[in-house]
């Protein structure tokens, strides 16, 4: 016992750095290599279809499945001479994972041999025949079937031998089953209510596209100690660990050099990601030992939401070349900080303005002011959705704790800013603005003739904070599909800016000049949305009471707060935007609930599992080795001095004895409370008795195995210990 885990130790001690060549060409040169992007396009398509597909990924027109056939013809082409043999449908099931099947290009050609073909109908849909992704009930075995369909603004990629065709998957009776078909329509319909409400400042904007930019955090440990970690190997996080008694207090970590094993896998994952067309951009440690962060120049929603799931699996392969295993999981490691994947978003026009920045004219701050105004009533309405578009049973270690945004949704938006809606809204109407000029407007306010917002006025406790040029949602889990957060915050932005359309069109309809109804309904707004606005210190107790005044959702349960999901104002707007309909909303909620139990299922079984195989069996041969040593000092010593050698060894027997009495008795009380969890139907009062029972159990447990690995004999504990993973690079 105690040689292997002295060996893997040692091994992970002795491992150098994989070097990476660096490629002969420049980022530029190899960027988007894999990628079936517009040159690839216009190179092996006809200028007809070309223009047909551009247009379609352009101004989302309508797909013509003939164009289809020449466009499969063309990827064909261009990914056999990359060397390409398969070719698969990508898609994001309702895990968090992706899904792909395999298949050659083979045919037979009818003369006892093959061919290599690929047609438009394999191109723009299949039917996945495995019937076992989730579901939510929506497909009963006889209707097992799903289909997945071609979505071409994402454009097809290589990876290894196979052509990734990034599409959509839905149910034989066309619910989606996926991420990436509610997304498509959430931006659809974000597009189409934001253009309206341009138009009142520019006539000529035809499209607005949203915006993400993600930045994933992850940690990295030695890959000989993580198959050491059973629970890290099947949880993704370990459940048991005392704190190293160094971790991250002396904030040596954070922005530090960084190590050369972890640069160099880096500098390989970078190279993979450039020629997948991911434009990776920033690279840093991060707070806690062993943990980094990643982030792209920010992207159209669709396609960042497709590169942050590819990189996260090119993370778990390049990984493993470099002799690490990646850890995505928000919280790896109790008492260090876990891992988020802050959202930032915005909107911008296709005549290249960002809605979100503030600008040089007033007219460019007024459509400043509404943008933000929208996206605070937005935060406000659905603050108890927004938490539960991000919240998971991996995510709720995240949350709350005294290193992530609080489990309460509200926005930063930092001093000035909040000058300028403090100034709008008691300000009175005629000192505000004068009715001047073609455009009728004049927006008045003497202190900030141009805003000029300080993007360095940073709040790290906010989950939702305004950054200079967007909103940063900073709630989001490391390991999270971005499309669920995105989804929701897309989908409610339509409906609060079609509303915003419709309370100004109202009062211009009344005569009121348009810049003054936009004022006034700005002015409203602003006072509504009112309690979501905080920037204070979002970690402190005070607030939490503060944010239940404000009505504010402080709901902690994370199977309750998908409640959210079905309240009647929630599924109104989803179905109004045209994004889910009910049906839906509720097959994905039984998913989230079934999800959340089966994962602390799963870890109830692991922490049983190295409880009594690991913790206890050690634990008690090194209190027989104590009771062995008391029993020989018998021998050696008179008793007054034996009894007072020997009193800080029975003292550990004592407490080696209390502390596996309680362990074993309380992994038995876990089962038994599993069992009765079980037994309950409806998976959401299930996935709440897994929260309120069994979930604290796991933490009652581990409270004393890791008292116990501070007393037993080092040599004999054999789980790598917190001072290695988390500080062996
Ligand atoms: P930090 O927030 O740590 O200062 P950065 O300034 O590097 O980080 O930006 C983080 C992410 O935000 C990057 O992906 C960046 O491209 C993205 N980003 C910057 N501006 C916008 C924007 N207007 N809309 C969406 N994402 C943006
Ligand atoms: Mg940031």
């Amino acid at each position: 016992m105690s040689k292997l885990r002295f060996r893997v130790v040692e091994t992970a001690f002795k491992k150098k750095a994989v070097e990476v060549p660096t490629p002969a060409e420049r980022p530029s040169e190899y960027f988007a290599k894999y990628v079936f992007n517009r040159d690839k396009m216009f190179k092996y398509l006809s200028s007809k279809v070309y223009n047909k597909l551009v247009d379609v990924i352009d101004n989302g027109s309508t797909l013509d499945r003939s164009i289809a056939g020449e466009v499969a013809e063309g990827m064909k082409k261009w990914a056999m001479e990359m060397g390409v043999t398969h070719y698969t449908h990508w898609f994001h099931p309702l895990t968090e994972g992706t899904a792909e099947k395999h298949d050659a290009f083979i045919e037979h050609d009818g003369k006892g041999g093959v061919l290599e073909e690929f047609s438009g109908k394999l191109l723009a849909q299949q039917e996945p025949d495995a019937s076992s992704f989730p579901n939510g009930g929506i497909r009963n075995t006889f209707e097992a079937r799903g289909y997945t369909a071609w979505d071409p603004s994402s454009p097809a990629f290589i990876v290894d031998d196979t052509l990734c065709i990034p599409t959509i998957f839905i149910s034989y009776t066309g619910e989606s089953l996926d991420y990436k078909a509610p997304l498509l329509k959430a931006l659809r319909a974000v597009d189409k209510a934001a253009v309206e409400v341009c138009r009142y400042f520019d006539p000529k904007v035809k499209k607005v596209y949203s915006y993400l930019g993600w930045e994933q955090e992850y940690f990295l440990v030695d890959e000989g100690l993580y198959a050491a970690r059973p629970d890290l190997l099947l949880t993704g996080r370990t459940l048991m660990g005392h704190d190293s008694a160094k971790n991250q207090q002396l904030e040596d970590h954070y922005f530090g050099a960084i190590p050369t094993r972890v640069a160099s896998f880096m500098k390989d994952l970078e190279i993979e990601a450039l020629k997948l067309g991911i434009p990776v951009k920033t690279r840093h440690n991060e707070v806690a030992p062993n943990q980094f962060e990643l982030a792209p120049i920010f992207e159209e929603c669709n396609l960042a939401v497709d590169h942050n799931m590819l990189i996260m699996s090119l993370m778990r392969k390049v990984s493993r070349r470099h002799g690490f295993r990646v850890l995505l999981h928000e919280k790896p490691f109790k008492g260090v900080n876990g891992s988020g994947k802050h959202n930032n978003w915005s909107l911008g026009t296709d005549t290249g303005i960002l809605l979100m920045a503030p600008g040089k004219t007033q007219e460019d701050n007024l459509r400043f002011i509404t943008f933000v105004v929208n996206t605070l009533m937005v935060v406000y309405k659905h603050n108890g959705l927004l938490k539960a578009s991000i919240s998971s049973a991996t995510n709720a270690h995240r949350l709350g704790a005294n290193e992530a945004p609080p489990a309460i949704i509200s926005s930063f938006l930092g001093k000035q800013l909040s000058q300028v809606l403090d100034y709008l809204e008691t300000s009175d109407k005629d000192e505000l603005f004068t009715v001047a000029g073609k455009q009728g407007m004049k927006l008045d306010i003497p202190q900030i003739p141009e805003l000029m917002i300080d993007n360095t006025d940073r709040n790290r406790t906010s989950p939702f904070a305004f950054t200079g040029n967007r909103f940063e949602f900073r709630a989001v889990g490391s390991e999270a599909n971005c499309a669920s957060a995105m989804i929701a915050l897309n989908t409610a932005m339509a409906e609060q800016l079609a509303m915003f359309k419709q309370d100004v069109d109202a009062l211009i309809e009344k005569g009121e000049p348009k810049v003054s109804a936009i004022l006034e309904v700005i002015r409203k707004y602003i006072k509504i949305s009112k309690p979501i606005h905080f920037d204070g210190n979002g970690y402190c107790d005070e607030w939490k009471e503060e944010a239940a005044k404000r009505g504010l959702d402080c709901e902690t349960s994370v199977p309750v707060i998908f409640d959210n999901y079905l309240k009647p104002e929630t599924i109104s707007m989803f179905e109004t935007v045209g994004v889910m309909s009910q049906k839906e909303l509720e097959a994905r909620n039984e998913v989230k609930w079934e999800t959340y139990t089966k994962k602390i299922q799963i870890e109830a079984r692991v922490l049983g599992d190295l409880a009594m195989n690991h913790i206890v069996p050690v634990a008690t041969q090194y209190q027989t080795d104590l009771i062995n040593n008391v029993y020989k000092m018998k021998d050696l010593y008179p008793n007054e001095k034996w009894e007072k050698l020997s009193a800080k060894n029975l003292e550990l027997i004592e407490e080696i004895a209390d502390r596996t009495v309680y362990i074993k008795e309380h992994v038995d009380a876990m089962v038994e409370a599993r069992k009765v969890a079980n037994k309950i139907e409806h998976e959401r009062e299930k996935a709440i008795a897994y929260h309120d029972k069994i979930a604290p159990m796991l933490e009652e447990i581990r409270y004393h195995i890791d008292k116990l690995e501070l007393i037993v004999d080092n040599q004999m504990w054999t789980l790598p210990k917190y001072r290695e993973l988390l500080f062996i690079r």
